[in-house]
């Protein structure tokens, strides 16, 4: 780098520059004295690309402290202390939320859903015992609390209580001392200035001439790198490989993270040239699409200023945090016009969009932590924003940065405090000022037509971005003001501001028109997205601009005039008109013909008036009075648009316009929608109800009809077939529809102004309909509930007032529970409630109809509710009921349903009749009751002939046209009450034979239908003996098939341990030693293969059997999670180390195949998937290259198949089992003679580097060293065993053999398959003892019996596993056994521990790993020839074995006692036994060669140590009791199917003594010998005295689970808010996720923290789970509330164990409920841990997730 001089620090004294300062500051130019300071210090402080230890230092030294020093004329902390003294602590908390920061809002108390307080705030204040909401900071926003307008009630917490004095009236500058105030005022001043000149200065290559460097410039530069929304982060990593020098792929990851946090970087330093270089590489290479990276070529000087700048501003902002006198002084300056008239913070704001990212963040938090934070300056800053709205809202328009890092955020921290919202309305005109722009952003998207069209062709995110404002102007109105505090300069305003609005309103009247297509269906789906969208968005404005309406007589009339004439500016294309006429009304209709004339279902404009509509009568308003003079204000032409909308979907639900596709279709779906419907069907209704009650009810059904097209089948003539019949289907759906319109104009009466309610009963009604269709929990209610934003009710106490909560009925389960509707709610169901779609509708009378029955009443009639009485400005509309042409339609369709035949009656007509005839009566009764004589329902349908109860009567006797059931119950119910409606008018007289008539009817309907009802049965019965019959038939048929999915009944077993308890009454069974009890077949003998239904003898000649498995590494027992697992490659796997860190876990779904079935049915899984990842790669649940299957059963995930062996007692004669009689002494003294003489062996052989060259020498040469009768049977111990019974295994058991040692040592260590290494079978015995201990610690930690309480599936793994791990060494060479068999032998009897690299010492082995490998390798010892074939089932070496190494175990549980946890608290004092003095004095001894200190307190007495050892050496008898009783098959005692914590019933069972001490004393010296040998191992004397890199672990091992969790989740929530990346200092992680093995959090799923792992690129989350779980991890990701599961490279999400107060999950924290943990599905999730079923849920998932397939689990 060609540096012309370098910038070395300058000479400098503090004291000449502060006094050169303060005489310029009295002198009023402090800013040039800066200046000249700054031009030297700032390119050396931030110029010379120092380290950020050193440039913080050196900013500090040679910047900031004179700075501070210059402020306060001392030392700057006691000046700063005496100013916090004298502070009037701001009431504000402000504390500015960072991401992932809990927040919290009352729903009781807050103002408007954007209050919230911290977590600080909120628990010490009282909203927690409030309703409240949490949910988690997105960044920026800031606390509320002891903001008094913001919250209703309990606005301060107890830390932001107010103080004593008042405050209010001081001004805080006032506070601080004169001189200060002078310097500070100074100082701030030029501090700012210098910001804004460097922020705004727009040149790259030097800076305003004052601040230049004298002389030339040196020849330094940068290449910086710009953010942008197009790129992909590979994207810009791969260019910056390419364009910069030597740059790395870990460098480039990092630029790249810098780049998308701070918005820019430096990629580049060096000289112009090759700056430039870089640029136009990057500039070239970078054009993916249309845009390259902005990257420029910038001077060092104008970086290190730039640099210095945003230093400044955190710098200020600590300053102004110091004292609130300082805040005001610093805002009142930055408020200060300069001689341009802008104030400088103005100039920051205008200047926004052309910072980058960081730089913009900094000068928000300046402006947050200043202005927002002093009352005072926060209504001038609002002034000023709002008078700079539309600048800024067109800058951020034009920009491409995320709404919250623009200051165009701002808004919401100013327009959501009502007072000042309210005095910007007022005063600044804010509704108008908002939107004018955003109408002028609108203007250019008009159609020809002046309507909005917003097509995806040209749809520019400026428009998107524009729509910002209209939260801007929801916010504006929250502020409603109620009629007192109505001002006319707030009149004037507000009206402006509506007129403005409804301009808007009137560009979205008729967006997205729609044709009928006919003959050709449409080319292209047209655009509808767009304008539901912009819909949606204004919903919460309208319903807004409509309640303040509501408040002021004076601008209620105002607003109501102008919304009815922008309508009338509308667009019509109806001039012409017609007369029709009906029941001898003649009216004139507009002409207008829906099917080929175009209709849009955008109304707003419409559906506005309508919402202003109803407040008329509370101002005594009529339509068409005086008062409101609106000009053409026709209510026929109001109705006419909502009206064609009715008559679209009708005809669409007719089928008329299926060639419009698919666009269409969705329309009408949200038009209905619960998110819609409230500012769009609700409305249009609504309008049409407006039109009944001020039409003539007759005109008003002529209107109706006539728009419907069925003025011609309202004519009696219609009946008679013409021979035209096409349309005759349509229109009787039409008329159906038609109906339905007239029921839900008549009976939708609960809006408060129409029907006499309020919002709650509105509300309460939705509830009772959506529970009538089932009950719901709690988030599928407000899932179908309006947005609780706009009600005027409360959600929660509406379901409470008409609904029961039912807890989740299982115990256990996560589910969530329910709610029911309350019994006497019932009777409100309507069928036709206008808020269900057909399905619903259908399932709520099903549902209802089904409780009718369950309830066993007589009557199953499901009648029309009494609606509420309409207010009188809408009583007309009940009018309609007994107009003549209504009359004339009901009368019409009762004939045609009386009529024989009929071709345009339909049965769901006379149903929606009968209602309407019900809500007639029901209006006639109550006009009865309250003595109105002037609906006459009844009279009128008395009239005709025949008449009404003529024809009901007939329709009664011979309901021959009816096939519901639900009608005709209908039909008995409204002639019954037609007839007491009848009675009760004065009218009614000679009606008793009517009555008559119509009970025996009843009587003779019922009694038929009773005929009926038997004859059905009968038939019923008849058809499902047939039907049972038949499945007799085919069940005996298909036999094979049936019994196959049924996994248990497929199997034979021996003897199970459960069937065995009898035979153990006799005699307590024995499992080893001289007095072995008699074995019985356990395991499987006889398997059905689920491939081919063939049944099959398990043996060891026959076609082998195998069980589908499942080999995973496992790290679920690790005693030491801090340990990485040992890479496998280099492991030796003979000697377990005893914490456990790793191993291979082996699982089954217990489901049997014979191997060739299995053999080819995984083949044909392989050519085919081989086939198809050629087209989809990671396109299945399972790894296909990883051998993974899934069971073709069960689907469970298997890799592997576990082979099935017969029992080993059934592979040796009985003879062979002689008896041997050998003392332990003798036994021991034997092996270690073996061990001492074995034969180095050539090192020319094949095994060469082989780090144990020894074999056992001959069995005759061992014997010759010892006595004669000892040698005679030591030598029987070898001979008896050979399996020679039935001769060899068959070809295919032992290739299945081969297969699963095969796949449990590749898949077990993580290596390469390798058939002939020398490990393979001490994997497999390793997999074997590994998952016993597994089995043993689950049961241990559930307290459950060792036998009896596992599922089958387990009970047969382990007892394959253990047969195979018997037979395993049969394809081994002898020799590996053999030398096996020594090397475990010398680990206990000679050195063998601590030799080697890594020398081990007896507290380093698991013993029952241990026990298991000699177990299995000791027979091997003295075989001849070159394989090895015995069996382990010398009960005498078993018994002996067992003896030695327990012998062993509990010296390690000695050695280690004083590491126990298991306190001596508790428990009875006992007597000190004999037992118990021996081993005291055993420990005694044990511990003093060990070298452990001399006695001290600590020291148990006797009998706490027999206590302790007993229960410490439990768990290893538990595992050797599994162990043996597979084995050997004897059977299980009945004690031991119990839970038992006494050791005595498993001694008994494996022939130990039940005093321990016995196992020392008396064994001969040799053991004592060998004891000594253990206890005074120099790495034993390590490992216990010196921080060794192993820890050392304590007996009984503890069983792992989960880490704890808190209750409170939101505790969680906070816990991790403070965590940040690891790898990029300090700085916030996006996805914190939180291992819940062991509790360390990762930033997951981000570039900052990726990593390699065997080339692959993975994640935090992956490399973490990868060292913590060998692969396999559990964890949660805090800020979404959901559980990442993950298994290799595929993964899934569950939700996080956390429920509601109604027992449901909250994934993604979008329901913002307070969540608290479920202990019982963290059980669950700690079960499916340590049982190893993780990678089973995960291939589960995905298979029923198929969007889980598509994520690239590796990189979370
Ligand atoms: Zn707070
Ligand atoms: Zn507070
Ligand atoms: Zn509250
Ligand atoms: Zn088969
Ligand atoms: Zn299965
Ligand atoms: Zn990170
Ligand atoms: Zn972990």
């Amino acid at each position: 780098m060609a540096m012309k001089n370098v910038i070395a620090t300058p000479e400098y004294r503090q004291d000449t520059l502060l006094e050169e300062w303060w005489n310029s500051c009295e002198k009023g130019n402090l800013l040039p004295a800066l200046k000249k300071h700054w031009r030297i210090f700032v390119l050396s402080v931030f110029g010379n690309n120092h380290d950020p230890g050193k440039e913080e230092r050196l900013a500090h030294k040679f910047l900031f402290r004179p700075m501070e020093y210059f402020l306060c004329r001392q030392d700057p902390e006691v000046v700063f202390e005496e100013l916090k003294a004298k502070n009037m602590p701001s009431q504000l908390c402000g504390k500015v939320f960072k991401t992932g920061e809990p927040t919290y809002s009352c729903r009781d108390c807050a103002n408007d859903p954007t209050c919230v307080l911290c977590i600080d705030c909120f628990q010490n204040g009282a909203h927690k015992n409030h309703r409240y909401k949490m949910n988690t900071s997105g960044g920026g926003g800031y606390c509320d609390c002891g903001d008094q307008e913001a919250w209703t009630s309990h606005p301060f917490c107890n830390l932001h209580s107010p103080n004593e004095v008042n405050q209010d009236e001081k001004n805080p500058i006032e506070t601080l001392p004169v001189d200060l105030t002078d310097r500070a005022s100074a100082l701030f001043m030029a501090a700012l200035q210098y910001i804004v000149e460097i922020l705004t200065w727009n040149q790259c290559d030097n800076l305003p001439s004052d601040l230049q460097v004298e002389g030339e410039l040196n020849d330094t530069y940068i290449t910086m790198l710009f953010n942008d929304e197009v790129h992909t982060f590979d994207q810009v990593i791969k260019t910056l490989q390419r364009a910069v020098k030597h740059c790395t792929a870990q460098q480039a990851r990092e630029f790249a993270t810098l780049v998308d946090r701070e918005g820019r970087a430096t990629v580049y330093r060096g000289c112009f040239t090759s700056c430039e270089q870089c640029r136009t590489i990057i500039d070239s290479t970078s054009r993916h699409g249309s845009k390259p990276l902005k990257v420029q070529v910038m001077h060092t000087v104008v970086v290190a200023h730039q640099t210095f700048c945003l230093r400044l501003m955190v710098w200020l902002q600590k300053m102004i945090e110091k004292s609130d006198g300082l805040r005001r002084l610093f805002c009142l300056l930055s408020m200060k016009p300069q001689e341009d008239g802008k104030s400088l913070m103005e100039k920051l704001l205008l200047h926004d969009t052309q910072l980058w990212k960081v730089a913009r963040i900094l000068s928000h938090q300046l402006l947050m932590a200043g202005v927002l934070m002093d009352q005072e300056c926060k209504k001038q800053f609002a002034v000023i924003f709002t008078k700079w709205y539309p600048n800024v809202m067109r800058d951020f328009a034009r920009d491409d940065h995320d709404h919250e890092v623009c200051v165009a955020s701002l808004s919401v921290q100013i327009y959501t405090v009502p007072s000042l919202a309210r005095m910007l309305v007022t005063d600044h005109d804010l509704l108008d000022v908002i939107l004018v722009p955003f109408l002028a952003a609108c203007e250019e998207k008009k159609n020809a037509n002046g309507v909005l069209s917003l097509s995806k062709a040209d749809r520019t995110p400026s428009f998107k971005r524009a729509c910002f404002m209209l939260y801007d102007l929801k916010y504006a109105l929250l502020c409603k003001p109620t009629s007192d505090e109505w001002s006319d300069k707030l009149r004037e305003s507000f009206l402006r501001g509506h007129q403005s609005f409804l301009k808007l309103l009137k560009m979205m009247q008729g967006m997205d028109e729609v044709k009928r297509q006919t003959g050709m269906h449409l080319e292209y789906e047209p655009e509808w997205e767009g304008a539901f969208n912009l819909q949606m968005r204004v919903d919460d404005v309208i319903s807004s601009f409509t309640e303040w309406c509501s408040t002021d007589r004076t601008v209620y009339i105002e607003a109501y005039r102008q919304a009815a004439q922008m309508l009338s500016q509308c667009r019509d294309t109806t001039q012409k008109s017609e007369q029709h006429t009906v029941c001898g009304h003649t009216v004139k209709c507009l002409k207008y013909d829906v099917q080929s004339q175009p209709v849009s279902i955008h109304l707003p404009l419409s559906r506005y008036l309508a919402g202003l509509h109803v407040y008329m009568g509370d101002y005594n308003l009529q339509f068409g009075c005086s008062e409101l003079n609106v000009q053409g204000l026709d209510p026929v032409k109001m109705i006419e648009p909502p009206l064609r909308v009715q008559v679209l979907i009708a005809q669409s639900q007719a089928g008329l316009w299926r060639r419009n596709g698919y666009a269409l279709l969705n329309q009408i779906y949200f038009y209905h929608n619960v998110k819609c419907r409230q500012e769009m069907y609700d409305k249009d209704i609504l309008m049409l109800q407006i039109g009944a009650s001020a039409v003539d009810s007759n005109e008003f059904l002529i209107h109706l009809l006539n728009r419907y097209g069925l003025l011609l089948w309202i004519r009696p003539e219609y009946d008679v077939p013409t021979g035209q019949d096409d349309n005759v289907r349509q229109t009787i759906m039409l008329a159906e529809e038609f109906l339905n319109l007239l029921l839900i104009i008549l009976g939708e009466r609960y809006v408060p102004g129409l029907g006499q309610v309020t919002h709650e009963d509105t509300l309460k009604r939705e509830v009772i309909h959506l529970l009538c269709i089932s009950p719901m929990s709690n988030s599928e209610l407000s899932k179908n509930l309006p947005d609780s934003t706009n009600l005027k009710a409360d959600i929660e106490d509406a379901i409470h007032a008409v609904a029961n909560f039912r807890k989740p009925t299982s115990v256990g389960t996560a589910g969530s529970g329910k709610f029911e509707l309350k019994n006497e709610c019932y009777k409100e169901f309507n069928p036709y409630f206008y808020h269900y779609c057909r399905t619903d509708q259908s399932q709520a009378e099903e549902t209802q109809i089904k409780r009718k029955k369950e309830e066993k009443s007589a009557n199953h009639t499901l009648p029309p509710p009494v609606p509420p009485k309409f207010t009188p400005q809408f009583a007309q509309i009940s009018n309609l009921l007994q107009s003549d042409v209504l009359v004339h339609i009901l009368s019409l369709i009762l004939q045609r349903s009386v009529a024989v035949r009929s071709r345009s009656w339909s049965e769901t007509q006379l149903d929606r009749v009968l209602h309407l005839i019900g809500l007639a009566l029901h209006e006639q009764r109550r006009n009865i009751h309250e003595g109105n004589h002037n609906f006459d329902f009844i009279g009128k349908a008395l009239k005709g002939e025949p008449n009404f109860t003529q024809l009901l009567e007939s329709l009664v006797t011979d309901p021959k046209n009816i096939s519901h059931d639900s009608t005709k119950d209908l039909l008995s119910w409204i002639l019954q009450k037609f007839i007491e409606v009848r009675q009760m008018t004065s009218s009614a007289e000679a009606n008793g034979p009517v009555e008559q008539l119509a009970s025996s009817s009843k009587e003779e309907n019922e009694a038929a239908k009773k005929r009926k009802a038997r004859l059905a049965a009968k038939r019923k019965e008849k058809i499902i003996a047939k039907i049972s019959q038949m499945q007799q038939n085919f069940i005996r048929d298909n036999a094979d098939l049936f019994e196959s999915t049924d996994a248990d009944s497929s199997l034979t077993r021996g003897t199970s341990e459960m069937d065995i308890s009898e035979s153990a009454h006799h005699e307590t069974p024995v499992a080893l030693g001289k007095y072995q009890s008699l074995p019985c077949s356990i395991g499987i003998t006889k398997a059905t293969c689920i491939l081919c239904q063939e049944e099959q003898e398990i043996s060891h000649n026959s076609r082998a059997m195998v069980l589908a498995g499942f080999v995973q590494r496992s790290t679920v027992m690790s005693q030491c999670k801090s340990r990485n697992p040992t890479d496998g490659e280099n492991l030796d796997p003979l000697f377990t180390s005893s914490d456990l860190h790793v191993g291979s876990f082996t699982n089954s779904c217990g489901h049997t195949m014979h191997a060739d079935c299995w053999q080819s049915f995984f083949q044909a899984i392989l050519v085919k998937e081989r086939r198809r990842l050629s087209r989809i790669p990671h396109s299945l649940s399972y790894n296909i290259v990883q051998l993974e299957y899934l069971c073709p059963l069960c689907e469970s995930l298997s890799n592997t198949v576990i082979p099935l062996v017969p029992a080993l007692h059934s592979l040796v004669t009985d003879s062979d089992l002689c008896d041997v009689n050998l003392s332990f002494g003798d036994w021991l003294d034997g092996l270690q003679k073996t061990v001492k003489n074995a034969t180095k062996q050539e090192s020319s052989s094949a095994s060469k580097g082989d780090p144990f060259p020894f074999l056992p020498s001959s069995l005759s040469s061992i014997t010759k060293m010892m006595a004669d009768s000892v040698a005679s049977n030591f030598q029987l111990l070898w001979q008896y065993v050979n399996n020679t019974k039935g001769g060899r295994f068959s070809e295919s058991l032992m290739e299945m053999m081969k297969k699963f040692a095969k796949d449990v040592y590749s898949f077990g260590l993580g290596v390469d398959p390798d058939d002939m290494n020398h490990r393979v079978s001490i994997v497999a015995w390793n997999t074997c003892a590994y998952t016993i201990i597994n089995l043993e610690q689950y049961l241990r930690y559930e307290n459950k019996p060792l036998f009896g309480a596992s599922p089958s599936r387990n009970v047969d793994c382990i007892n394959a596993l253990v047969k195979f791990a018997a037979v395993c060494s049969h394809i081994m060479p002898q020799e590996v056994i053999k030398k096996h068999c020594l090397r475990l032998l010398s680990g206990l009897l000679s050195n063998g521990l601590g030799e080697g690299d890594d020398p081990q010492c007896i507290i380093d082995v698991d013993m029952f790993h241990y026990l298991v490998a000699v177990t299995m390798a000791l027979p091997s010892l003295y075989t001849e020839g070159t394989t090895a074939s015995n069996l382990p089932l010398n009960s005498l070496n078993n018994q002996y074995i067992l003896e030695l190494v327990l012998t062993a175990h509990i010296v390690q549980v000695m050695l280690l006692h004083d590491r126990s946890q298991d306190g001596e608290e508790g428990g009875m004092e006992m007597e000190n036994d004999a037992d118990s003095v021996a081993l005291m004095s055993m420990y005694t001894e044990i511990r003093r060669k060990a070298g452990c200190l001399p006695p001290s307190n600590n020291d148990p007495l006797p009998w706490q140590l027999t206590r302790h050892i007993k229960r410490a050496v439990l768990p290893f008898l538990r595992c050797a009791t599994v162990l043996y009783h597979n084995l050997t098959g004897v059977p299980i005692p009945a004690q031991l199917q119990e839970w038992t914590e006494e050791v005595e019933p498993f001694c008994s069972y494996l022939s130990l003594p039940t005093s321990f001490s016995e196992l020392f004393l008396n064994q001969g010296e040799l053991l004592e010998r060998v004891v000594n040998q253990w206890c005074s191992s120099d790495v034993l004397r390590s490992r216990l005295y010196s921080a060794s890199s192993r820890s050392v672990v304590s007996y009984p091992l503890p069983v792992n689970h989960l880490i704890d969790l808190p209750d409170d989740y939101s505790q969680l929530i906070n816990q991790i808010s403070s965590f940040t990346c690891p790898s990029s200092k300090g700085n916030d992680s996006q996805l914190p996720t939180m291992c819940l093995v062991c509790g360390l959090v990762v930033c997951s799923q981000s570039y900052c923290c990726q990593t390699e792992i065997k080339d692959m690129k993975v994640g935090a989350a992956t490399e973490h789970t990868y060292r913590c779980g060998a692969g396999v991890g559990i964890l949660l990701r805090v800020r979404e509330c959901q559980i990442v599961l993950l298994a290799g490279t595929k993964g899934c999400f569950i939700p996080a164990p956390y429920v509601d107060s109604y027992g449901e999950t909250d994934q993604g924290l979008r329901r913002g409920n307070p969540l608290h943990l479920c202990k019982d599905s963290y059980k669950n999730l700690q079960k499916m841990w340590f049982t190893h079923c993780i990678p089973e849920t995960v291939a589960h998932n995905i298979e029923s997730h198929m969007n889980f397939m598509s994520i690239h689990w590796q990189h979370l």
